[in-house]
């Protein structure tokens, strides 16, 4: 027993003294999301590190995978990556009924997450950015001139730390508060094998029937189709298996598949960087609170933190003007949208405006749809809805 634990420790001393020689890399990332690995993209040329936790980026990943053209051609991506391209938006009211708002243009598509991470990943790769799966980030420790990242493996050593691990996670709770319940979501989804043919549309249910305060989606991804609904935490009163149980009038299911995972609803924050930290996606609640969609912010976030941090490893701009770069980038990129999205989550929330008359007319539907095809900014599907309203 004595000598076992003489074997550990010197064991343990051995992996400090190893990672203390262990040269200090550039950038350490923690999690191969979007956030993550468009972050990673941006830094091709220093020394980038990504650790992801599970063996493949993004596995399995708990989401309906809607993700905008737009970002399709501002990322130059493959549409081969979407699996169900969306040309229109169908409505299931409250009132019971139906109706589909169509685009003669797709507005984007349904990809799925663990291809469409592993995607990303490859292009990092190619580009010389180390990806190790399989290693969970414990904890980290910001130094005077550098970070010390601790793993399963040991402690490393980076200029700068990106923390993009979602909110399932401890570790974006040392930078900025937890979410409380009414700043966070909860999401309930089940994939089952497609059973309906939804001709490039993408259905959406509101009413209270469906979401306590939220609403419920069945978005197609070819041979799979994903049924969930989200709702504000503070609004939960109920089990929410007995509310995705009601969408088994449309789809078929296994409710006993179903899985939860949280998502931010809290609009944008402004402390989500310290000197070598930057939070990024949904670690850094960069998620739209009125549509739920992360995929679209996360991305454009990673882009603003690679942009920040290059810039210092470069020597263009000193260490502690990092973070007042990330924030300006954020504040023409994602956070007008997280502000304009909060602020009509909390006009539906103080029912400013009656539920039964929201989707009352065409007109008003056609902007809720814009806002979802998020083609155009929350700014201006708001005032198309406005328009709407008064007109
Ligand atoms: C049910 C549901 C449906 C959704 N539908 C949509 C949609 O249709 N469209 C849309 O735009 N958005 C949608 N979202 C939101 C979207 O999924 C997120 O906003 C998006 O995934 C955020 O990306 P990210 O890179 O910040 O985090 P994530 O995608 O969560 O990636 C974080 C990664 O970090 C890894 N990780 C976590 N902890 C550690 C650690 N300690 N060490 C190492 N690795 C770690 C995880 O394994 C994971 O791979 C949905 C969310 C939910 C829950």
């Amino acid at each position: 027993m004595f000598t076992i634990v003489i074997k550990l420790y010197l064991r343990n001393k051995l992996k400090l003294i190893l990672s203390n020689k262990s040269p200090v890399l550039d950038v350490i990332i923690v999690g191969a999301g979007p956030a993550g690995l468009v972050t990673a993209l941006g830094l091709s040329g220093f020394s980038t590190r990504v650790y992801e936790a599970l063996d493949k980026p993004n596995k399995d990943k708990l989401c309906a995978g809607f993700v905008p053209i737009t970002v399709f051609e501002e990322f130059n991506l493959p549409k081969n990556l979407y699996r169900h391209e969306v040309s229109a938006f169908r409505f299931f009211r409250p009132m019971g009924d139906s109706v589909a708002v169509e685009f003669n243009y797709m507005v984007g598509g349904n990809v799925d997450r663990t291809e469409f991470a592993e995607y990303l990943a490859k292009l990092a790769t190619s580009q010389g950015v180390e990806l190790c799966t399989g290693i969970r980030v414990m904890d980290f420790r910001e130094r005077d001139g550098y970070v010390e990242v601790v793993t399963g493996e040991g402690v490393e050593k980076a200029k700068f730390l990106v923390i993009s691990c979602g909110v399932k996670d401890r570790l974006p709770f040392k930078v900025i508060n937890p979410f409380t319940r009414d700043r966070l979501g909860l999401c309930i989804q089940v994939d089952a094998p497609s059973k309906v043919d939804a001709r490039g549309e993408n259905w959406i249910f509101y009413g209270e029937k469906y979401s306590p305060f939220g609403y419920a989606w069945i978005f197609p991804k070819d041979k799979v189709t994903s049924i969930g609904l989200g709702a504000l935490i503070s609004h939960i009163k109920s089990n929410l298996r007995l509310y995705l149980a009601k969408l088994k009038e449309y789809h078929e299911f296994d409710l006993n598949k179903a899985r939860f995972h949280p998502v931010p609803l809290s609009g944008p924050i402004k402390n989500i960087a310290t000197r070598r930290v930057l939070l990024v996606g949904d670690s850094a609640g960069h998620v739209s609170p009125i549509t739920g969609e992360g995929i679209k912010y996360a991305m454009f976030a990673g882009r603003e933190a690679a942009k920040a941090i290059s810039m210092a490893l470069r020597g263009d701009i000193s260490v502690k003007d990092v973070r007042t770069v990330y924030l300006k980038g954020l504040s023409k990129t994602v956070f007008p949208d997280l502000r304009i999205g909060r602020m009509l989550m909390r006009i539906v929330e103080r029912r400013m405006l009656k539920s039964s008359g929201l989707f009352k007319d065409r007109e008003k539907l056609r902007a809720v749809a814009e806002l979802y095809a998020s083609n155009i900014s929350h700014f201006k599907a708001a005032l198309k809805y406005l328009k709407a309203v008064v007109s």
